[in-house]
């Protein structure tokens, strides 16, 4: 492909480390609602600024960056009001326009930040998924004492794990059908881990985080809610699929049930936030792949053994 050139808004960047997600293992079966085919998939990553729009102020050629891939209008309704994960003109990088799987990614500046000093691209590339968490929490209470559940082990459930747990949460449980993944898990602070169906309390728990997107986990994790409990749904559930839901179950406990997509504002307070949870790459990223390995990449990535997958287009 040929080499991007910026915009006047924009900044060409030489992506370091791109992360592998689910959205990209739906993307390359050609799945994703909001998918552009053929499209150059990444969009978790971190960089170097190679080239700057003439009207760009702010940065220069060599900055260490990351990226925040929703480009959202910024007039409409929702992005007034900061929901701009719901704009209906969002341009995701690497979704529906050329994302960071390439030697180099043309990206506007007004969605790019710097990343701070002593964090290596390695974390930056963990801003994203971290972002996703981070706004999830915004939707729900602080989760200081209280019970929390877990459900799903995958990238985004062992983040919210980690953030849950530095927040002071009273407990924190997984289900996961894993064991591989329930160790990860354990690794990552969970108090206690549960095959699915396995885990005997009832109406014990403040706040379910639903991080599998199955199902039946849904339907398990209502009857684990305590009164004024929250389900917070951020895994992506099939828009095919529904789930019986006793609605005399909100009324009675006052259940809340609470949705939440990508990372809407998160951005810059994920920027901030990463450096507050010590080695998470290191804990976090299992397999790193080079670009032209991108299919034992998504391999990887469906795969037990994997926490994060990183790809490193530079090497
Ligand atoms: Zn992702
Ligand atoms: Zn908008």
């Amino acid at each position: 492909m040929p080499d991007p050139d910026p915009g006047p808004c924009d900044l060409v960047i030489a992506p370091e480390v791109v992360g592998i997600c689910g959205t990209d293992l739906h993307l390359a079966v050609g799945d994703y609602p909001t998918g552009r085919f053929p499209v150059v998939p990444g969009h978790e990553f971190a960089g170097t600024v190679v080239s700057v729009g003439s009207a760009v102020a702010g940065f220069a050629v060599g900055d260490r960056v990351c990226v925040d891939p929703n480009v959202s209008c910024g007039v409409c309704e929702q992005c007034r009001v900061g929901a701009v994960n719901l704009c209906p003109d969002l341009v995701p990088i690497g979704v529906s326009v050329d994302g960071a799987c390439a030697e180099l990614v043309r990206v506007p500046a007004k969605v790019t930040y710097h990343l701070p000093d002593g964090l290596d691209f390695a974390t930056g590339a963990l801003i994203e998924p971290l972002a996703c968490v981070l706004h999830a929490a915004s939707r729900v209470r602080p989760m200081k004492d209280q019970r929390v559940l877990v459900y799903g082990a995958g990238s985004i459930g062992l983040l919210a794990v980690t953030y849950a747990t530095a927040q002071g949460a009273r407990s924190v449980g997984v289900v996961e059908p894993s064991a591989v993944r329930r160790g990860a898990a354990v690794e990552f602070g969970a108090d206690a881990v549960h095959a699915p169906g396995e885990r005997s309390g009832r109406h014990d728990v403040d706040l379910v985080i639903e991080a599998s997107g199955h199902p039946s986990a849904v339907a398990d994790a209502l009857d684990r809610l305590a009164k004024r409990g929250t389900l917070l749904q951020m895994g992506v559930v099939s828009p095919e699929v529904a789930i019986d839901l006793f609605a005399y179950d909100l009324f009675d406990r006052e259940l809340s049930l609470v949705g939440s997509q990508s990372l809407a504002n998160a951005y810059p307070d994920a920027v901030e936030a990463v450096a507050r949870l010590p080695r998470l790459a290191e804990r976090m990223v299992t397999h790193t792949f080079g670009l032209e390995e991108y299919g034992a990449a998504l391999e990887a990535a469906r795969s037990d053994t994997a926490r994060k997958v990183h790809l490193l287009p530079q090497q």
